[in-house]
């Protein structure tokens, strides 16, 4: 897609719908409760409901209905598939389809695909799987700009014989050097003033393929004086022999978005074109257009503030960029913040959604949301649903001299303390166990609770342990614990009320089922990565780690990929794609810390 120049947001007069504030202050609205929240109701299958809470451009859809100028709102997602989505594009998937759903209209999903040289199916299908994922369905509504190019070129011809569009000859970098700056004027096209016939002519003959690419381009005769750089005679057309993968090699001439947009969204009959702020002061061009041509319908353009998140860059181009460098393995990456690395990561689409719920629509906020507000949604969800399990990601061994040798007791553990409906399950607990390397410290400083010699600490379901002696190697490194167990603890609990300070997770050696784990850490160092110049030096080169001979109690052998559940005391972590019955891996979704409280306590965040 090819931008042109803009005027600076306050030269194109004030945004009547902008709300100040941006998006560090208090959400706008308050969270309502679980169930029944506005946005939610733009899910799949759900009814529509009224809208919960309200938003500016909730408030102009509610205007418009209520008014009568709208009988049914009509909305759109319209991405361009040059790249997977990105965490900013929910927001606007959100919207779009929140909107529809509220208000009993319904949305589009339209892929803009009017480029063919960056466009590619495998994108189509990434877009239409994570929009699925993240709970959206457009129903029978999808559509491709590519649908409408006889259509626009139809419009083109009619724009050309009604004198308000030329074929220009000036090359690319000609065409830039007559636009004039911000406080110049442009100056026209020496062919600005070429007759009907013979624009008519030329069009049709850029259409039929006799020009190489960059030649001649179709343009709108405006204003190369307008303020507005936008309305200096945009191009419109441009020739690019490139084959369109819904196309083919049907055309050589391809629309720019400014012409493709909005004349798509009157053939849908889309009433709120809902799009991010830098295409504010394309509006007016928008509105030409449709002001200009036989268009089937009225639809109106309206902006709000793109999403961004420290630490975090969210750019198609730069991603693409990341995967083609082999800064990270793929899109979808667990690192990328693309919608397909969550995904992969273990997030919860319903934590996504919460989370936009919770930074509301803004209309003008620049900057970023703060990551760990994210992260804070993910694992309240995850905190209510995600079933408990032990593993050990760094095991040492502890042996318990009082156990008998064969036996093996069946321990009841809980699924989820949040949810009693989860119910419980049985661990196998034996004389040989792992524990957490972390949980040992022979010559323990004072504040460490856990287990040391001499120490008794709970093991989890189970019985409480005292550390009788330490086996090294010849190293010197520690390689085994040993205990003794009291037998009058089975559970967890003492019958004198005895209360150890520390509760470890741990899994029996024989039973416990090797695994990989992938740990990960933020892609960037800074919050505000590139803001020195290249984000490619702001990378942060402990992002992932990869711990082998890990261990996983039995059950988690069988879980499928897309389940998150929590390691008791770790984090959530989730199976990867990657991981096969004969060897496990797993990805750490999110750690047990949640920073977003303690930023807030900080005055840092809302
Ligand atoms: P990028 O600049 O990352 O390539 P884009 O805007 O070019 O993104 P599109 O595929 O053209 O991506 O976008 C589809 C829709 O998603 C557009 O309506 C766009 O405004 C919206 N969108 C893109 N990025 C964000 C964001 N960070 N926050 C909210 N909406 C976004
Ligand atoms: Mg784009």
């Amino acid at each position: 897609m090819i931008r042109l120049l803009r005027l600076p947001a306050s030269s194109s007069g004030p945004n009547q719908h902008g709300r100040g504030g941006g998006l560090h202050g208090p959400p706008p609205f308050p969270r309502t409760t679980l169930f029944g929240m506005a946005s939610r109701s733009g899910l799949s299958g759900h009814s529509p409901v009224t809208p919960e809470r309200s938003d500016f451009i909730r408030e102009i859809v509610a205007a418009d209905v209520r008014e009568g100028r709208v009988t049914e709102v009509v909305t759109r997602f319209p991405p361009e598939p040059n790249g997977y989505l990105h965490i900013g594009h929910p927001k606007s998937i959100a919207l779009n389809f929140g909107i529809a759903q509220e208000f009993g209209g319904h949305c589009h999903l339209r892929f803009d695909d009017t480029n063919p040289i960056k466009e590619e199916q495998e994108y189509i299908d990434s877009i239409q799987a994570d929009i699925r994922w993240l709970g959206f369905d457009w129903g029978d509504h999808l559509y491709y700009a590519s649908d409408y190019f006889h259509q626009l070129y139809d419009w083109a011809v009619d724009l050309i014989r009604a004198g308000k569009a030329y074929v220009d000859d000036l090359s690319a970098d000609e065409i830039r050097e007559h636009r004039g700056t911000l406080t110049e004027p442009g100056e026209n096209s020496p062919w600005r003033d070429r007759s009907i016939d013979e624009n008519l002519e030329l069009f049709e003959r850029m259409r039929a393929g006799e020009f190489p690419d960059g030649a001649r381009v179709l343009r709108a005769k405006i204003d190369m004086a307008s303020p507005n750089i936008n309305m200096r005679d945009p191009v419109l057309y441009r020739i690019l022999h490139a084959t369109h993968p819904r196309t083919g090699d049907e055309w050589c001439i391809y629309p720019l978005y400014d012409f493709a947009h909005g004349q798509s969204d009157a053939i849908e009959g889309v009433t709120h074109s809902l799009c991010t702020l830098e295409f504010e002061d394309h509006r007016p061009l928008y509105d030409w257009l449709i002001d200009n041509l036989p268009v089937p319908s009225r639809p109106h353009q309206y902006e709000f503030a793109r999403l961004n998140l420290t630490y975090t860059v969210l750019s198609k181009r730069f991603l693409a960029r990341l995967v083609s460098e082999g800064s990270v393995r793929a899109w979808d990456d667990p690192r990328m913040p693309t919608v397909s690395a969550l995904r992969r990561r273990g997030f919860p689409p319903e934590g996504l959604r919460n989370f936009l719920d919770v930074v509301g629509v803004g209309g003008r906020g620049h900057s970023a949301v703060e990551i760990e507000m994210l992260e804070h949604e993910v694992r309240a969800v995850l905190n209510r649903t995600a079933p408990r399990r032990f593993a050990v990601l760094r095991p040492l061994r502890l042996v318990i001299e009082n156990f008998p040798e064969e036996q093996v007791e069946e321990m009841e553990a809980v699924n989820n303390p949040e949810d009693p409906s989860a119910g419980t399950r049985k661990v196998p607990f034996a004389r040989e166990l792992w524990i957490e390397r972390d949980d040992f410290m022979e010559d323990p400083p004072s504040k460490f609770f856990r287990l040391a010699p001499g120490r008794e600490v709970r093991l989890r379901y189970a019985y409480f342990v005292t550390c009788t002696d330490v086996v090294k190697d010849d190293s010197g490194e520690i390689v085994e614990i040993r205990c003794t167990y009291d037998p009058e603890t089975r559970g967890g609990d003492a019958r004198d009320g005895r209360r150890p300070k520390a509760t470890l997770h741990w899994l029996s050696s024989e039973h416990a089922v090797p695994a990989e784990v992938r740990l990960y850490d933020r892609l960037f160092s800074r919050p505000d990565p590139g803001a020195d110049g290249d984000p490619f030096a702001d990378l942060n080169p402990d992002s992932e780690t990869v711990l082998e001979g890990c261990l996983v109690e039995p059950a988690l052998a069988e879980l499928p990929v897309g389940e998150t559940v929590q390691f008791e005391r770790l984090g959530y972590f989730c199976p990867d794609p990657d991981s096969t019955p004969g060897r496990l891996v797993f990805n750490r979704t999110l750690g047990l810390r949640d920073t977003w409280a303690r930023l807030q306590g900080r005055g840092a965040g809302p």
